[in-house]
């Protein structure tokens, strides 16, 4: 196999890098982002940026304004700006990707426009109270009346609703023509009349707000639908696959990031006269989460490599989830571990960063709803 990157990825992460040199000198560094941070504000101001320096719009087709670059550039990329603590936008190019799949074109220009800007167009409106893992129980409807559809329900743990102008919502037909296929996408403006919204407050990812979303006789017009009517589901799976992916690659990033920071702290940090990266224990830390690191990249990266070339990455993207979620998460507690008390405080930010990674656990399905997916997809290669 060649592991060895082209010239082109090269240069771009070169790029990434200056680019990165450029915004600790010019405000977008540790303190900006601490406060937005704090605040549980969106980093407006650094997306525009990063859009204006071209790294932010890879990924998007050129008719939109974009730099067409295959997946595995965009997960390296990714990568690049997890593994140095900057935020990077491959959120903003799925966006459009979704819209060029299944969108309609008054929607692809809505969120192709808006992605100039540095900001999610819509937040995705999944997950409801008693429907997270389990999504036969959405119950959020559509009712279909003279040309219009009638939206009612209550979605909760809505990334970013507050922010972003409309919302990707999973209903329920309720005249469904097969009775399999009740679920529908609607593209919901965020200011119709009849949503109210209710913040949570949570654990890390505070440069993303988190609300609850409710629906109380939202009327559009059927052309809000998005894609095929009854096929939301089907829909859906196809952007879970690279959003599992994108999900393990900023586990790596993460991941790299929090270990950076304690092997150079295990070289220099003194105790019983010696630095502490001579004790076995702190050692063996070191070597296995280097492991841990490999065995992540090495996921990630061929499951990139797969769908760049055409090959199905369903079972694999969720293996890649489910091992850098965990083994990610493990390698940040180790580099707390080493850290010591100061891993354990924010003036270190291998605390926030245990803090952020431990979400990839939950979000983008479970732990334990990607050993239920993917082992079914392994066994079924067994019968
Ligand atoms: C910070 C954050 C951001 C989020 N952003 C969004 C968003 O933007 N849009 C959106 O729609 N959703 C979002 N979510 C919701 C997220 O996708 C759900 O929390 C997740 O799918 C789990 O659902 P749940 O919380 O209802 O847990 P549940 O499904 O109730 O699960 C509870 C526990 O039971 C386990 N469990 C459930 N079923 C099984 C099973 N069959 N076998 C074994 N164990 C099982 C789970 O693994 C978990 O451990 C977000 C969540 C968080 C925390």
């Amino acid at each position: 196999m060649d592991f060895r990157l082209t010239d082109e990825q090269e240069l771009i992460l070169e790029s990434v890098d200056a680019f990165i040199e450029e915004c600790r000198a010019n405000g977008f560094d540790d303190t900006y982002f601490r406060e937005h941070y704090e605040k549980n504000r969106p980093v407006t101001e650094y997306n525009k940026a990063l859009i204006d320096s071209g790294l932010g719009i890879l990924g998007v087709p050129e008719k939109y304004g974009g730099a067409e670059v295959d997946l595995l550039t965009m997960i390296l990329v990714a990568e690049r700006f997890s593994t140095q603590d900057y935020p990077h936008l491959l959120g903003l190019a799925l966006q459009v990707d979704d819209m060029l799949t299944f969108g309609n074109e008054e929607q692809l220009k809505i969120v192709s426009e808006g992605f100039h800007l540095g900001n999610r167009t819509f937040c995705l409106g999944f997950s409801e109270p008693q429907a997270g893992s389990d999504n036969n129980m959405i119950t959020t409807s559509a009712v279909h009346k003279d040309g219009k559809v009638i939206i009612n329900g209550h979605k909760s743990f809505i990334s970013n609703a507050d922010t972003t102008p409309y919302m990707l919502c999973m209903c329920r037909e309720s005249e469904p023509e097969d009775p399999k296929f009740w679920g529908s996408m609607y593209f919901v403006p965020m200011d119709s009349p009849g949503i109210t919204l209710r913040q949570m407050h949570k654990l890390g990812g505070n440069l993303d707000t988190l609300y609850e979303v409710y629906l109380e006789d939202v009327e559009l017009p059927d052309s809000a639908l998005v894609g095929e009517k009854g096929k939301g589901f089907l829909q859906l799976m196809k952007n879970f696959e690279v959003e599992r992916l994108v999900i393990a690659a900023n586990a790596l990033g993460y991941a790299q990031c929090a270990f950076n920071d304690a092997a150079t702290y295990a070289n220099q940090r003194i105790a019983f006269g010696q630095p502490i990266g001579r004790f076995q224990l702190i050692q063996e830390m070191i070597t296995e989460n280097q492991i841990r690191l490999m065995n992540m990249r090495n996921l990630v990266y061929q499951c990139a490599w797969e769908k760049d070339n055409g090959i199905s990455i369903r079972l694999h993207s969720g293996l890649a989830k489910y091992y850098c979620a965990r083994e990610g998460f493990k390698v940040c507690d180790d580099a707390m571990q080493i850290m010591g008390g100061i891993g354990y405080t924010d003036d270190c930010r291998i605390s926030r960063l245990w803090r952020d990674i431990r979400m990839f656990r939950i979000g983008g399905g479970t732990d334990q709803i990607m050993i239920h997916t993917t082992s079914r997809e392994i066994l079924k290669q067994y019968k």
